[in-house]
């Protein structure tokens, strides 16, 4: 499956070219390239081929498939849900596996190749991200062609991240683990293509090393909750330093970054912690108390009748029933018009974080 709809974008484009100089000669000032039938289901189906050789039979399909047909989100916003997938993660480990399918995915063809940056060329991804060789793909002759022949409507990339600052937005976040049940977190999350960040501490981060690289890659967070969980409030300079160090080693091996936020386990922190961080603090303002239920209803019930726009809400995913919740909670949480997001999505446009500040939610700028 070296170039799953070159081909047919090369003899689209001829037939394109053949009936713009026929209607030309005819006189007939139409546009050309008028009504396309928009074909999401093409569109979709396409894409997944040229990135992970299938297309995956969930409910995840059908999702950007609808939300595409009622343009709730653009072509270059389902190509991003279908590149960064799991299907995508587990199909392109390699750097230069993932070039070459998004090589297949622009088509291969001689405009797409010309505007390739050298490293993406030579197949490494030195100095480049997965997310810059997206940036790339979604500008090619190949990606515009592939929303034209399906009426789809391509939209602006920006910086690859696509919630709105002004529109509902809560962000739901999981300690202690990873675990064996962050995988029925994650599948949820991306059924219906959302985020959310997970605070992994050392003992289990070098347990799940596969958790932590799938859900970095499908665009969650990982944050730093330290090696041993450890109350960094009871612990010296060097302490606070090593516990956080020792974490972001597994988070490091796992995503190739350290992590980007930190969750002061127990809440605990003071003027040292918040010197040593190098990180923002995130804490929370909803509290499900999951951990002490353990009661799937009730950390529903803990979510849906108090969470509001701008909510950070504590969770941890080493529980059964905290992901049995999920599967209710994410799917409601969707319909009412939420995004769930990251830390850093959240805190984009609405005042940002500092490196040792620390935050317990995101109200919209307004409201401050
Ligand atoms: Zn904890």
């Amino acid at each position: 499956m070296k170039n799953p709809f070159g081909s047919n974008i090369v003899s689209r484009g001829i037939a394109v070219l053949l009936s713009a100089s026929f209607v030309c000669g005819m006189l007939v000032h139409e546009p050309v390239i008028a009504e396309t039938t928009p074909d999401p289901s093409g569109f979709v189906d396409e894409l997944y081929m040229a990135i992970a050789g299938e297309v995956p039979d969930t409910p995840k399909v059908t999702n950007i498939k609808t939300a595409l047909e009622d343009g709730s989100i653009t072509g270059i916003e389902a190509a991003h849900r279908i590149v960064f997938s799991s299907e995508g993660f587990y199909a392109n480990r390699d750097d230069a596996d993932f070039i070459d399918s998004m090589k297949n995915a622009a088509g291969n063809d001689i405009a797409s190749l010309m505007g390739l940056p050298t490293f993406i060329f030579l197949g490494e991804l030195r100095y480049l991200t997965r997310e810059d060789v997206f940036e790339w793909f979604v500008s090619t002759h190949g990606f515009q062609q592939l929303c034209f022949d399906h009426g789809i409507e391509a939209g602006e990339y920006g910086d690859g991240n696509f919630t709105d600052p002004d529109a509902p937005m809560l962000a739901l976040t999981f300690d202690d683990g990873p675990s064996q049940y962050t995988d029925m977190i994650l599948d949820c999350l991306e059924e219906y293509g959302q985020h959310a960040t997970f605070f992994v501490v050392g003992y289990n981060a070098c347990d799940y090393q596969e958790q932590i690289a799938r859900a970095d890659y499908i665009g969650c967070e990982i944050g730093n909750h330290t090696n041993g969980h450890a109350n960094l409030s009871d612990l010296d300079s060097i302490g606070i330093f090593q516990e956080l160090r020792r974490a972001d080693k597994y988070i490091i091996m796992a995503t190739g970054h350290p992590a980007t936020v930190i969750r002061p386990p127990y809440g605990a922190y003071n003027d040292q912690v918040r010197m040593v961080a190098g990180a923002p603090l995130v804490l929370w303002n909803v509290d499900t108390e999951d951990w002490s239920t353990r009661d799937t209803q009730s950390t529903i019930d803990n979510i849906m009748n108090v969470a509001v726009d701008g909510d950070i809400i504590l969770m941890h995913d080493i529980y059964e029933s905290t992901a049995e919740a999920m599967l209710t909670v994410i799917p409601e949480l969707t319909n009412q018009g939420y995004q769930l997001v990251t830390m850093s999505e959240i805190a984009e446009g609405r005042g940002g974080m500092e490196p040792g500040g620390a935050y317990f939610r995101f109200r919209q700028l307004d409201e401050i």
